[in-house]
């Protein structure tokens, strides 16, 4: 399998500041692939980096084969890489319509963007019940779903997934993981972070462990989940 994605000595910071000191990673064709660590370690700033929010410092991103190391953003997203930012950031003043459409944008034509549009309504009914409702009025299980339909409106290669699981309610963590796995069997490639670490090793093919901006751990996701100190740290001892 080819590897889609391939990150080398990256490195990202806030001014002075160095976050991410210089990881190595790659994502296989096909593959999920779960970043886990602490609150701090960098994960946020490295999907940024990723999808050309943050410029880097050091190192080199390429995707697909192409070098996309500090390109804009607009045309990572063009070149098939979408992310579902932490926290979700749904335009809370827009329909839900509204909101799938700017991620369809740059669809290639009216046909496939209704194609597109089809495929994500029928993936999520909850959002085919109320396109025109405000999105800020979702529950926040409900602007998760928005947010990964409208990343999906943009048929996505590689989709890059910030903690999709964060502060729902147990029946959308499900959810979410159950779309992640439909997604994967499609042959969507993921880089998923994940606070909920049991979840996310349980189908992640590799994992990697960030600590203080580097890596100190990686391996297939079987195999990290019964890693003694991955377990202390992340899964909560058991
Ligand atoms: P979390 O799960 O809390 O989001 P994380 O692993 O995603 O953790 P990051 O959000 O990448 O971590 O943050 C890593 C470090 O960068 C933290 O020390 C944080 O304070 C700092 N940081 C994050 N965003 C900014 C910013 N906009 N300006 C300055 N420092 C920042």
């Amino acid at each position: 399998m080819k590897d889609l994605l391939k990150v080398s000595g990256l490195q990202l910071g806030y001014g002075r500041a160095a976050v991410v000191k210089g990881i190595d990673l790659t994502v296989p064709e096909g593959s999920v692939v779960c970043l886990i660590g602490a609150n701090g370690a960098g994960k946020t700033t490295t999907m940024r980096g990723l999808s050309g929010l943050l410029k880097t410092t050091a190192g080199s991103i390429h995707f697909d084969g192409v070098d996309i190391t500090n390109a804009p953003a607009h045309r990572i997203a063009r070149l098939g890489i979408r992310q579902v930012p932490e926290g979700r950031q749904v335009f809370a003043e827009m329909s839900i319509e509204e909101n799938l459409r700017l991620g369809g944008l740059q669809a290639p034509g009216p046909e496939e963007f209704r194609n597109r549009r089809e495929k994500v309504l029928a993936r999520f009914p909850r959002l085919q019940e109320r396109l025109a409702q405000q999105a800020g009025l979702l529950s926040g299980g409900e602007q998760q779903m928005l947010a990964l339909g409208r990343a999906l409106m943009g048929a996505p290669q590689l989709l890059l997934l910030d903690e999709p699981s964060m502060g729902l309610a147990p029946l959308f963590v499900e959810e979410i993981f159950r779309i992640v796995t439909d997604l994967k069997r499609e042959g969507v490639t993921i880089l998923l972070v994940e606070q909920n670490a049991q979840a996310a090793l349980e189908i992640a093919d590799y994992a990697y462990v960030l600590e203080g901006g580097r890596i100190t751990m990686q391996g297939p996701g079987a195999e990290i989940a019964e890693n003694p100190q991955v377990i202390a740290a992340y899964l909560g001892g058991h």
